[in-house]
């Protein structure tokens, strides 16, 4: 037996850095992993600048006792700067976004002023700078705005964009071939014989390696047959930087994937101290790294998010590659079996004041149900034994 820990630290060893970046435009760049650190090369906003439309004038031109006349000069919409400077009583109608005119450091909302003629009067109490945004407020020049190993969301992409960044520097896609095994296992969306069952596996993986970042290579079923197996096997090796398949790592009589990878790679059996999914298959096929995922649907999407995302994340070269966990409150007893991590499905709700969570019900492995009834894991911890309603535990939303 091995602990969910160690195996982690033992896999993460064997992947060394990043795979290799590419230049792209920043419209494909969503989920993507930066790989420099992005430097401001201006200050946004590149000037000091109204943030309402209304009249831009000097605080020391303004009693404080009343409200004053000032002679509206120019009128200043955004895009437009002002040239010049502005001299003792006047203003500039101004619009929001507007540069700053030379000589004025306030500005009076349009609701506020009195206007007659060419002349406007302020409201006396707006103090200096009010309603004005200053240059650099948002961004200094020089200042890294995103690292490298971030991922890029909306708004990563979008302070780029203010920067008047269109490419940015990126890691590919690591590629993933994906196989499912098994003589039951039926392609959805065609007859299925009694005794077969719809391959699930394939589907949720190449859902949880594309929301990685990552592009799955779908491969298909393999039939339980040696030969078939091992061509696969070394064709997906040749294709992708990892391989995975589900099934078939246990030890039935028809669980070919241990045998064969015994003879083409060097590969680690594990039984991995952990429920659900226990056996797991971990190594090497030539250059590609290898995960035998075990066959169970909720095991191998399990053993995907604790042993193959982090992996995939590294290779992007993401400065993050383990999720947050959160604490929350059980709010039913949970059995828990010393010596293992347990990872139940859960429902976390706010509920009087405080985060709860309990279980959706049945917790066997093949139960896929609970992954979409649930929206976390709770994790229990090896240490830990039977928990009673009310005590904290980990929760790991998904
Ligand atoms: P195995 O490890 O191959 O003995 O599979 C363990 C369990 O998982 C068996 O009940 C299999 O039928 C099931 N299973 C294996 N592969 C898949 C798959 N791709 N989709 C859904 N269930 C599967
Ligand atoms: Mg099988």
């Amino acid at each position: 037996m091995i602990s969910v820990r160690d195996g982690q630290n033992h896999i993460l060893a064997q992947v060394e850095g990043p795979v290799p970046p590419e230049l792209i435009v920043i419209t494909e760049a969503l989920g993507r992993v930066l790989v420099e650190d992005v430097r401001a090369p201006i200050d946004v906003p590149p000037s000091d600048n109204s943030a309402v439309d209304g009249y831009a004038f000097a605080s020391s031109d303004v009693d404080t006792e009343r409200a004053r006349a000032l002679r509206v000069v120019a009128d200043l919409p955004a895009g437009s700067v002002f040239e010049g400077a502005l001299g003792p009583g006047q203003a500039v109608r101004i619009m929001t976004g507007a540069p700053m005119p030379a000589g004025a450091d306030t500005v009076c909302p349009q609701e506020t002023a009195v206007r007659s003629g060419d002349d406007v009067r302020i409201d006396a109490d707006l103090t200096k700078g009010t309603n004005v945004r200053m240059r650099g407020e948002d961004v200094r020049a020089g200042s890294v705005v995103v690292g490298e190993g971030s991922v890029l969301r909306p708004q990563e992409i979008g302070v780029l964009a203010s920067l008047g960044r269109r490419q940015v520097l990126v890691s590919q896609r690591p590629r993933v071939a994906l196989l499912s095994t098994g003589d039951e296992v039926a392609e959805p969306g065609w007859p299925r014989t009694a005794g077969q069952i719809y391959d699930s596996n394939r589907f949720t993986l190449r859902g949880l390696i594309a929301q990685c970042g990552a592009e799955p290579i779908d491969l298909g079923i393999v039939p339980d047959v040696r030969d078939v197996l091992r061509g696969r096997l070394l064709e997906a090796a040749g294709l992708a930087d990892v391989v995975i398949t589900s099934g078939g790592v246990s030890v039935g009589v028809y669980d070919l994937v241990k045998d064969v990878l015994g003879e083409i790679g060097g590969i680690d059996f594990w039984q991995v101290a952990m429920q659900p999914g226990r056996p797991l298959a971990v190594g090497r096929i030539g250059r590609a790294h290898f995960f035998g995922l075990p066959g169970n649907p909720v095991a191998s999407m399990l053993t995907f998010m604790l042993f193959v995302r982090p992996v995939l994340h590294k290779l992007a070269g993401r400065r993050r590659i383990f999720p947050e966990t959160w604490q929350a409150r059980a709010a039913e007893p949970m059995r828990k079996k010393q010596g293992r991590r347990e990872f139940k499905r859960g429902i976390l709700e706010f509920a009087g004041g405080a985060w709860a969570v309990r279980t959706t019900g049945p917790q066997g492995s093949g139960i896929l149900s609970s992954m979409v009834t649930g929206n976390c894991l709770i994790v229990l911890e090896e240490e830990r034994g039977d928990v009673a309603e009310g005590e904290p535990v980990l929760v790991e939303p998904f």
